[in-house]
């Protein structure tokens, strides 16, 4: 977490006094958790409990100044965290085995469909070599053999459609699911199918301007 502070717009909290600077300070959590304040090269100083400080670690207590007279709220300024980038990083896996169990469903459906749609048409192949075995055909394996290589087809055509059908269902839970957890991690706003490394280079989300991608 890091929270900059100061006059310009791009800052995450931005203070409108005349004595802050565009970049005046930054506010971020430490691993252990303790809170870092430091001072950007500010023109007029940051000040922790009246002394004028570079990096200090703070307490939500602590009275802190930026320049001549603004007093910083600490707790506001926490409300203002906007640094998603550890939260966005996680979505990389969601996105990645989303598209991993996409392709599965769809080949190995493709590759049942096809063996379903083929086996039947090996029947009549198969009789042909029964017939063979048998010497002469009688005219009741003569109709059977026609029965089958009609039907054959048809039986292919129905098991394969039957099989196709089962995509669309298997798919649909796959993307709800995807719906549910592939959002913005600060506002849950869907991020559509898009590669999440598209979704890098955008930076920040456009609906609520969380940033995903912090610049160093
Ligand atoms: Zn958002």
């Amino acid at each position: 977490m890091r929270i900059k502070i100061g006059k310009a717009n791009d800052n995450d909290y931005v203070v409108n006094n005349p004595y802050v600077s565009r970049h005046h300070a930054q506010l971020s959590r430490e691993p252990g958790g303790c809170l870092l304040l430091e001072d950007l090269d500010s023109a007029n100083g940051t000040f922790v409990n009246e002394i004028q400080i570079m990096k200090k670690r703070i307490t939500p207590t602590d009275t802190v100044r930026l320049g001549g007279a603004f007093i910083l709220n600490i707790s506001e300024v926490l409300k203002s965290r906007n640094d998603y980038s550890n939260e966005f990083a996680a979505l990389k896996v969601i996105y990645d085995t989303y598209i991993e169990q996409k392709i599965k469903i769809q080949s190995s459906n493709q590759f049942k469909t096809r063996l379903f749609q083929s086996l039947p048409f090996a029947l009549p192949g198969v009789i042909g070599v029964v017939f063979g075995f048998m010497g002469k055909g009688s005219s009741t394996l003569l109709g059977i053999s026609l029965f089958v290589a009609v039907c054959a087809p048809t039986m292919g055509i129905y098991l394969g459609a039957k099989q196709s059908a089962k995509i669309p269902r298997q798919l649909q839970d796959l993307a709800n699911q995807f719906k549910i957890d592939y959002v913005c991690p600060k506002c849950g706003t869907f991020l559509g199918e898009l590669p999440w490394e598209s979704l890098a280079n955008k930076k920040q989300c456009p609906s609520c301007k969380a940033k995903w991608v912090i610049d160093e």
